[in-house]
């Protein structure tokens, strides 16, 4: 492998010489890049070179497409290949195909190029015989420019395979680049916006197994869109370690809030195969497709599905244009009677943990890269409707008012009151609306949502109550009713203790100092895995004041570094029993 440094530095035509190669016969490709260096990330310098691709004229690109060999062709079978292109051939299993598949392949690959004048190039890893033929039949009939394209993006995933085997460059760089190459495909444009099924989520699971791939993991995509990446280990034991988290994004999102948990493992992976690491398990990383709720209000749908608490009852479930769950996974070409065989068997998993954002100020506070979760908060979520008098706002008189609007503001200062008397509780009004108000009329009516948590359930609900008695108490003080109606009880969920202090060792080993302890307050997948197996999570430091869900949410690529080293440690000296 070469720095990503020293490509950087050296003379033009020694870089050409060093990645020329990436691109088939095409060290065009790589002179064009030359002089855009130098490159932040592998990522970057492979972006730039299809770039230069993609805005080639035509001839070249065709060019470019004929520089290919055919699939299991005649130069495969004279062994007239390039190095790259036997090993890819060959890892696809095309090199033992069955003379029916190979039958099959050569009249597909003559008539393909009959049709288009170009060989068949398609990025075979992570192939079969079988689904090369596949994909080569439904290519053989798209129209002639359509295909051109899908070509050159395939030679763009072979280059971005042969970029991870050939650049080396420090672990934060390559997460922190792979979080911001996801966050190029959104749902709304000037803002990062990804949810469940959509074609930006399915490109983003497509990106994301190709991260997979290019790190030498095993990858697919199950029936509800969970990318699973699996990195087999020496055998020693038949457990898995699990680890993983969330790709979809709330709407108008940070970059790493879910997928930090998803590229970070995948970076420490490859880091691990290239190294020539085995651990001792298989380790299995998960890209969990749903934990927002956007799009249908499944929350914690891919995460579910792997814990065994799949409900098909959420299948019924409409977007805003009215498609069900259901459509959305069918239209996606999953099945979904294969969702149920998702659920792992328990007595195979010796774990799961969670590598996410801290999405708080804790860690800043505390000048420390990484904290080890102790327990994640369980929330009470309720909605309470005032009804007071409506009335003219300027005949009747103050003494007579039954003003819901102040009423509910009374209720507001109240549940800020009481849980700042508890350390460990917070509660929020996030939702306040005087429905159909207008600024001359009293307001009769008023709707708000209380979200009460802790990481001690004990607390949480003692500051609940005492905010619903407060509630009765303002009501009648001023004459007008209050219902609270409970929407959402989840218990808090305590880290495996053995697993806490795995990841406070690895912590203590690699930065030098003790990792802080802290709750988190917000809810995460691994709150679903534990009904599963044990779990243990690693919070990495927010910057910008620790805000997140939100655009300007960021976080470093030293501390993404040091985050990935303890992972590497926590890897290494983890027990699966
Ligand atoms: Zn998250």
């Amino acid at each position: 492998m070469i720095a990503l440094t020293q490509l950087n530095r050296m003379p033009a035509d020694e870089f050409v010489a060093a990645v020329g190669s990436l691109f088939e016969h095409s060290p065009w490709v790589a002179q064009c890049a030359a002089p855009l260096r130098p490159f932040a990330s592998a990522i970057g310098l492979h972006r730039a070179m299809c770039d230069a691709v993609m805005q080639a004229p035509e001839e070249r690109q065709l060019a470019l497409i004929r520089a290919h060999p055919e699939l299991a062709g005649r130069a495969a079978l004279k062994g007239e290949l390039t190095a790259a292109s036997t090993g890819e051939q060959k890892g696809a299993g095309l090199s033992a195909c069955s003379a029916d598949q190979l039958h099959r392949l050569r009249s597909l690959n003559f008539e393909y190029r009959s049709r288009f004048g170009f060989p068949f190039v398609l990025a075979v890893k992570g192939h079969t015989p079988d689904s090369v033929i596949a994909a080569l039949a439904e290519r053989v009939t798209h129209d002639q420019n359509d295909e051109r394209t899908v070509a050159l993006s395939e030679i763009c995933r072979i280059a971005r395979f042969r970029v991870a085997d050939l650049v080396d460059e420090p672990l934060g760089d390559a997460i922190m680049a792979m979080a911001d190459d996801l966050a190029t495909m959104s749902e709304t444009n000037d803002a990062l916006t990804c949810s469940y099924l959509t074609p930006t989520h399915r490109a983003t699971a497509a990106r994301i197994r190709d991260f997979m791939l290019a790190a030498g993991l095993t990858a697919h995509i199950d029936a509800v869109g969970n990318v699973v990446g699996r990195l087999d280990g020496d055998g020693r034991s038949g457990k898995r370690v699990l680890t993983g988290s969330h790709y979809d994004t709330v709407i108008n999102a940070g970059k790493y809030d879910g997928r930090l948990g998803v590229v970070l493992p995948i970076a420490v992976a490859g880091w691990l195969r290239r190294s020539g690491v085995k651990l001792g398990y298989t380790l299995e990383i998960l890209g969990f497709a749903e934990e927002e709720g956007v799009r249908f209000k499944s929350t914690f749908l891919g995460s579910r599905a792997v814990a065994g608490r799949f409900d098909s009852s959420v299948l019924g479930s409409l977007d805003k244009a009215g498609v069900t769950l259901r459509e959305a996974i069918v239209a996606a070409g999953h099945d979904v009677a294969a969702i149920p065989a998702i659920a792992r068997d328990p007595a195979e998993v010796a774990c799961f943990v969670e590598v996410h954002i801290e999405q708080g100020p804790v860690l800043l506070e505390a000048s420390a890269p990484v904290g080890v979760v102790t327990r994640i908060a369980g929330s009470l979520r309720s909605m309470v409707t005032i009804t007071g008098m409506p009335g003219h706002a300027g005949t009747v008189p103050m003494a007579l008012r039954h003003d819901a609007a102040a009423a509910a503001a009374e209720i507001v200062l109240a549940v800020e009151r009481r849980c700042s008397a508890e350390p460990g509780v917070v509660g929020t009004v996030g939702k306040l609306e005087v429905p159909g108000g207008a600024v001359n009329v009293i307001p009769g009516r008023c709707e708000l949502s209380i979200d009460i948590r802790s990481g001690e359930d004990a607390l949480r609900d003692a500051a609940d109550a005492d905010v619903s008695a407060e509630i009765l108490n303002i009501a009648k003080r001023r004459g007008v009713t209050a219902t609270q109606t409970r929407v959402l009880d989840a218990a808090s969920v305590a880290c495996t203790p053995a697993l806490e202090e795995a990841w406070a060792a690895s912590a203590l080993r690699v930065t030098g100092r003790p990792a802080p302890r802290l709750a988190s307050g917000a809810g995460h997948d691994a709150m679903m895995m534990a009904s599963l197996t044990g779990i243990g999570m690693l919070f990495v430091r927010c910057g910008n004041g620790g805000i997140s869900h939100h655009p300007d949410e960021t976080m470093s690529a030293g501390d993404a570094d040091v985050a990935a080293r303890v992972f590497v440690d926590f890897l290494q000296h983890v027990q699966p029993a």
